[in-house]
C-alpha cells in the first residue's frame, strides 16, 4: 500500500484519507479477525456497510474501555484462520489474496534459505509466511501492578511496516542525523518504552548503545560510556534522565568526565516532563557544556503500540502518523467530539496493525494543549499534533474521604519546595473505611513545610510523616521493580 502523504497535503483531504484507510480495515482485516470486535458489532447489528462517513463512525462505533482490553486481551489480537490447520470458530479464514502472496514468499524464502535448512515444502513455507503476518512475536505490557497490567502484542509484519514507520518519524526531529549516536536509558523488561528505544534506532540503522537501566549498569558507568563514545541523543523517562544528569554533573565535580558536549538531543518521553524536569535537565546541560541541546518530548503507551508520538523540536507538539492512528478529540461530559481547538479526551484507533489492534480506544488522556492538523511549522510535515500539558482525567485525580485530590496539583506544590524523589504519600484504608495518610520524606528536610504545603495544595491532612534514609526512599519509591518514581501509594478500599 502506497504511504499516506504527510507534506503538500490539505489537512482535510488527508483526514478523508486516513478515515479511508480505516475503513478499509475494518472490513479487510478487523471484521473478519477480531473474535472482539466481531463480538461487538455483531452484538450491536452494526456492519461494515453502516459506516460510511465519520460522522457514522462517531455515532456508532463504541469506546472500547481500559477495562476491556486488560480483562480480555487476547480478544483484541487479529486471529486469521489458516486452512487445514486448527481454526478458531469466532474469526473467518485468511482470504485468497494474502494466500496467493504467501504462496509467492515462499518460493522467495526457498531462495533465501539456500541449503541451510532440511528441505522443506512450499506448503509450508508459506504458512510460514502466514506466520510473519499474523503470530504474536513480540509481548509487551505495563508496569501495573500484575492483575491489571494492559498488554499488546506484535507480529513480524507489524515491525517491518508500522511500527517502522513510526519509526521513520524520529528521523524527522531537528538537528538528527544518520551518523547520530543514540543511548537508550530504558531499563530492560517487558515494556514499550524498553522495546520502543531499543528497536527504533536499530530499525533506522542508528548507532546504539541500550543500557538497560541502572540496575543492570550503573548510572555512573553509563556516564563514563556516554562521555567515551560521545552519545549524542540520549532516550529516557523523564525523571531517570534529571537522575542521570545530576550524576554527570557530579563526576564532572569529581574531574572524571570533562562534560558531556556532544549532546545534541534528548527525549524524554514514559511520564510527563513537568517544568521543574524541564528546567533541571536545561541547567544540568548547561554546566555540562551542552547548553544547546534540545529536549524534545514524546508519549505512547502499551495499548498504542506505536515506537511514540514525538515532537520535530521543542514546542511543536506531538506528530501522530495518520496512515497507522486515526485520532479523534472527545468532550469528556458529553462523549461527542470536541469543538476544533478545544480540550478533550484522546481517542484513537489502529489502522493496518496486526496483532493486537483497537478501535476507538478511550485513553483517559486529555490534551489540554490543543491539537492542530495544519502543516507544522518547524518541520513542514502536515500530520496532527497534540499539545501538553496531557492529563489522566482517572489517574491524575484521585478520591480521599469523598474529596477530589489533583494529583498533578499536589505534586507541583510539593516539587517546588523539595528535591525530586525525596518523598511519598501513602494513603491506606482498612476493611472498615479508616484511612491512614502518611508522608515519607528524605531525613534531614522539613516535615512540617512538607505538611503545609501537602495541606495547603489539596487539603490533605498527613497523620504522620516519617524520615527515610536515601536507601529506604529509594526502596520505596522504586523497589517494586518499577521504573517510575511511586511518589504515591493509594490503597483506599474499593
Ligand atoms: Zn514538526
Amino acid at each position: 500500500m502506497s504511504a499516506l502523504r504527510c507534506r503538500g497535503v490539505a489537512p482535510e483531504a488527508q483526514r478523508a484519507e486516513s478515515f479511508a484507510r480505516l475503513r478499509a480495515f475494518l472490513a479487510r482485516d478487523v471484521l473478519r479477525y477480531s473474535p472482539f470486535y466481531r463480538a461487538r458489532f455483531a452484538a450491536l447489528g452494526l456492519g461494515a456497510d453502516d459506516i460510511a462517513s465519520e460522522a457514522d463512525w462517531a455515532a456508532k462505533v463504541p469506546f472500547t474501555s481500559k477495562d476491556e482490553l486488560r480483562d480480555q486481551a487476547a480478544d483484541f489480537v487479529l486471529a486469521p484462520n489458516y486452512p487445514g490447520r486448527r481454526a478458531d470458530p469466532r474469526t473467518e479464514e485468511i482470504d485468497a489474496a494474502s494466500l496467493a502472496r504467501y504462496a509467492q514468499d515462499a518460493a522467495r524464502m526457498a531462495e533465501e534459505a539456500g541449503d541451510i535448512e532440511p528441505p522443506t515444502s512450499l506448503g509450508e513455507r508459506a504458512y510460514r509466511a502466514f506466520l510473519n503476518d499474523w503470530q504474536p512475536i513480540l509481548y509487551t505490557r505495563t508496569g501495573g501492578t500484575t492483575g491489571n497490567a494492559a498488554q499488546s502484542v506484535y507480529t513480524l509484519s507489524d515491525l517491518h511496516g508500522p511500527f517502522k514507520r513510526c519509526a521513520l518519524f524520529h528521523h524527522n526531529m531537528v538537528g538528527w542525523s544518520p551518523e547520530q549516536r543514540f543511548m537508550s536509558l530504558l531499563p530492560a523488561g517487558e515494556h514499550l518504552g524498553f522495546y520502543g528505544n531499543l528497536l527504533v534506532p536499530i530499525l533506522n540503522g542508528q548507532p546504539l548503545r541500550a543500557m538497560m537501566g541502572g540496575r543492570t549498569v550503573s548510572t555512573e558507568n553509563q556516564v563514563l560510556v556516554a562521555a567515551k563514545v560521545g552519545t549524542q541523543a540520549l532516550y529516557g523517562t523523564s525523571s531517570y534522565l534529571v537522575n542521570w544528569l545530576e550524576t554527570a554533573v557530579a563526576l564532572q565535580a569529581e574531574g572524571k568526565i570533562t562534560g558531556l558536549p556532544a549532546l545534541q538531543l534528548l527525549s524524554a518521553s514514559a511520564e510527563a516532563l513537568s517544568e521543574g524536569y524541564a528546567a533541571s535537565i536545561r541547567t544540568a546541560l548547561r554546566q555540562l557544556g551542552a547548553p544547546h541541546a534540545r529536549l524534545v518530548q514524546g508519549m505512547s503507551s502499551t495499548e498504542l503500540k506505536s515506537g511514540g508520538f514525538r515532537e520535530c523540536d521543542e514546542g511543536m507538539g506531538l506528530h501522530v502518523d495518520p496512515q497507522h492512528y486515526f485520532i479523534e478529540i472527545i468532550d469528556p461530559d458529553t462523549k461527542l467530539p470536541a469543538k476544533p481547538g478545544e480540550r478533550g479526551v484522546l481517542v484513537w484507533s489502529h489502522i493496518d496493525w496486526h496483532g493486537t489492534v483497537i478501535l476507538r480506544y478511550w485513553s483517559g488522556d486529555t490534551i489540554d494543549g490543543g491539537t492542530r492538523f495544519d502543516e507544522c511549522p518547524g518541520c513542514g510535515l502536515t500530520v496532527p499534533r497534540l499539545f501538553p500539558p496531557f492529563r489522566r482525567l482517572l489517574a491524575d485525580f484521585i478520591k480521599v474521604k469523598g474529596a477530589r485530590v489533583d494529583l498533578a496539583e499536589l505534586r507541583a506544590a510539593i516539587e517546588t519546595a523539595f528535591p525530586r524523589d525525596s518523598y511519598q504519600i501513602e494513603i491506606r484504608g482498612d476493611e472498615h473505611g479508616k484511612l491512614s495518610i502518611r508522608g515519607h520524606l528524605l531525613e534531614g528536610l522539613d516535615a512540617e513545610r512538607f505538611r503545609t504545603i501537602v495541606f495547603g495544595a489539596v487539603e490533605l491532612r498527613l497523620d504522620s510523616v516519617d524520615a527515610c534514609t536515601p536507601e529506604q526512599m529509594n526502596h520505596r519509591l522504586y523497589g517494586a521493580g518499577g521504573w517510575k518514581p511511586r511518589w504515591l501509594i493509594n490503597e483506599q478500599a474499593p
